[in-house]
Order: structure tokens, then C-alpha cells, then sequence
């Protein structure tokens, strides 16, 4: 990479950067915690968790060494953010191309130094950058383990039917940590607008797998997104760089879009069920929406300092999803996805009746007037 271009991207992710953060970039630091000062413990635990629970010798020895071999390209360059986006943005690509939508420049995938949730993408006439890092994977993840639990446990009642949200209430007496894990998740992003460093949240290995798969769709959806934002950007080279509002949130939704569409076939060549159906994006907003209530509620200042009139306000974007779930289907399968996106709806709202029982009690009663949107 020419240095210029290499001091361009760096400028552009020190803007994007959130402070206290500076020892995540170190990876001579980040290499001798995981490898050297711990005997491999914390390498070992950071790969079973990201890899699996039952890791072998020979997996690890290869997460090992791509942390040994990593050589950051800029100062904020992390090998996790590669580790987890780099194959991610591949299979975006093949999904689009599969779609029949080919970008004409590449794109250059870079780590977000940003703690919230919001990958950043930068669309430009010669080559795209998209910044995503681990405030994207750990939202999705800790939101993941609550979701896939509920799903896995609860989303039908022991005759086999599917349940109402009220419903829900002796599932969570019955798992009291699941019920206070959202609300803590909520309460933590009220308070740091980030979940990067809520810590360990416990999930019983046999949910393992299924999370994963739900993460992995959430992630996919997220980057088709940023995807979306480089299609506009190709198709529309000669119009203005500053659309006017309602421009810029007619942008949001068509990204939305394109994330779905890329879900469905990503989902469908990989069998993820969770990215076909659209459910993977409807928790990742309904989890948004949650967190963005809480901090609206209990933390109104914050909340209005990330209000971004670029972006629709987050329940705008579910009920645009919620119309296109059922589009672009084969008749054959829309029983199945609108009856799955409706169980994924019963948890949604049972945990949002969760979370805002918690606000109250907190003394939050008072959101900002208008909902701050989701800036994906
Ligand atoms: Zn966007």
C-alpha cells in the first residue's frame, strides 16, 4: 500500500476512533498476551470461543499462528477484526455476485476503531473502505446468546404451539439469567453507547452452534448493508455528494435492502436459515432497539448526541423489513419464514417488555423526542 493512501486510511480511522480504546491497536501487546505471558490460556480460551468449545490441537495451532504472522497494515489494524470480517466480506461478495450485482471497485476492508455497533463505509470513485471491528461482532454476539437461547427454549410451548409474549413470563422464572442478561446488555449500552466491554456473559455450551449460525447471518446482513452503500455510490456517480434527508433515508432502507437479499442468498447456499428467513436482521434492529430505548430513557444526552438524521429512526427500519420479509420468496416458502420472523417477533417483544420494566423501575421515563437511529 503507498503511503499516502495508508496515511489517508489511518486519518480516517482516528476520526472514526473511540478514546481509551488505544491498547486494543497494539498488536505486538495483543500477540504477547495471547501467546507469550499466559502460556497460550488467553489464545486457547479466545479461539474456543470464537471456534468452539471442543477445539483441537490442529485448530488452534492455526489460530495461533495467524495471530504470529499478522502484520497490521495501519496503527489501528487488528488481527480479531480481520479474523472474524475478512471471510465475511468474501461471502458478501459471492452472494452479490450470485445476485447478478457486481461492484466495478474493490473494496478494502479496515478495522473500525469505533466501540458502537456501526460498521463505516466510505464509497469513492476508485476503491471502497469498509471499517468494522469487534463493536460489531460483540454487539451481535452478546445479543446472539440471548436471542438463540429464547429461541432454542421457548419459541413453542410444550403442546408444540408457538407462544405469546406474555407467555414467555414462566420461561424466564424458569432461566432468570437470560431475562437479566437483556436488561443488563440494555443497561450497559444505555450508559457507554457500546457493548465492547460488558465481559463474559454465560451461554451453556450445547447453544453453541446455533448462535453462532445466528451471529454469522447478523454479521452477513451488516456487511451487505455496507455493501448496499457502495452499489449507490457506483450507480449514482453523477449525482450530488449531499442528498437531502428524506434522499439519505430512502438510502437507508434500500441498503436494508440489499442486506436482506444478500442474506437470502448467502442463506441459501450456506443453509442458514437464520439469513434466509430475514430473522437475523430482525433481531439485530430489535436488539438495536432496545439498547437505543434504554439509553434514550436513562441516559437522554448521550442519546441526543447520537442522533444522525442520516439514518431512518431504528422502528422506520423494522417495519420496512417486516414488508420485505415476505417479498422475493418462492410462494412455497412464505408460510415458513413470515412463521419463523413471527416466533423471532414473540421473543422480541418479550424481552423489550423485559427491558422496559427495568428502565421504569430505573426512573426512565422521560426519551428523547425523537428515536436516534441506528447508524449501520
Ligand atoms: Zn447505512
Amino acid at each position: 500500500m503507498q503511503d499516502d493512501t495508508l496515511r489517508y486510511i489511518e486519518h480516517l480511522q482516528r476520526k472514526l476512533s473511540t478514546p481509551g480504546m488505544e491498547p486494543m491497536y497494539d498488536h505486538a501487546r495483543f500477540r504477547r498476551i495471547m501467546l507469550e505471558d499466559d502460556g497460550q490460556r488467553e489464545a486457547r480460551r479466545a479461539a474456543s470461543l470464537s471456534l468452539g468449545e471442543h477445539l483441537s490441537d490442529e485448530v488452534f495451532e492455526q489460530y495461533a499462528r495467524g495471530i504470529r504472522e499478522f502484520v497490521p497494515k495501519t496503527a489501528y489494524d487488528t488481527f480479531t477484526s480481520n479474523a472474524i470480517f475478512a471471510p465475511i466480506v468474501s461471502e458478501v461478495e459471492q452472494a452479490l455476485h450470485d445476485m447478478g450485482r457486481k461492484l466495478a471497485h474493490p473494496v478494502r476492508m479496515l478495522t473500525s476503531p469505533d466501540a458502537s455497533p456501526s460498521p463505516a463505509s466510505q464509497p469513492s470513485t476508485d476503491e471502497h473502505y469498509l471499517f468494522i471491528g469487534e463493536g460489531t461482532s460483540r454487539f451481535c454476539n452478546y445479543w446472539g446468546k440471548v436471542f438463540s437461547q429464547c429461541l432454542a427454549d421457548a419459541s413453542f410451548d410444550a403442546q408444540g404451539r408457538r407462544i405469546a409474549a406474555d407467555d414467555m413470563k414462566p420461561f424466564f422464572e424458569k432461566h432468570p439469567s437470560i431475562a437479566a442478561n437483556a436488561i443488563e446488555l440494555a443497561l450497559h449500552y444505555a450508559f457507554f453507547g457500546n457493548l465492547l466491554h460488558y465481559g463474559v456473559l454465560q451461554q451453556s455450551p450445547e447453544h453453541f452452534g446455533f448462535r453462532m449460525e445466528l451471529v454469522h447471518a447478523m454479521e452477513v446482513f451488516i456487511v451487505g448493508h455496507e455493501y448496499g452503500h457502495f452499489l449507490l455510490q457506483e450507480y449514482r456517480d453523477a449525482l450530488p455528494d449531499q442528498p437531502d434527508e428524506d434522499v439519505r433515508h430512502a438510502d437507508e432502507h434500500w441498503c436494508d435492502g440489499v442486506g436482506l437479499e444478500v442474506c437470502r442468498h448467502w442463506g441459501a447456499r450456506a443453509g442458514s436459515w437464520f439469513a434466509f428467513s430475514g430473522a437475523a436482521p430482525l433481531i439485530f434492529f430489535r436488539a438495536t432497539s432496545m439498547c437505543e430505548n434504554a439509553r434514550s430513557r436513562l441516559n437522554a444526552d448521550s442519546a441526543r448526541l447520537d442522533m444522525n438524521d442520516s439514518h431512518p429512526p431504528t422502528a422506520l427500519r423494522l417495519e420496512f423489513l417486516r414488508g420485505l420479509i415476505p417479498t422475493r420468496i418462492h410462494p412455497d416458502q412464505t408460510d415458513s419464514v413470515t412463521g419463523y420472523c413471527g416466533e423471532v417477533e414473540v421473543v422480541g417483544d418479550a424481552l423489550e417488555q423485559v427491558v422496559a420494566g427495568a428502565i421504569r423501575l430505573a426512573g426512565g421515563d422521560n426519551p428523547v423526542d425523537e428515536e436516534p437511529g441506528a447508524q449501520v
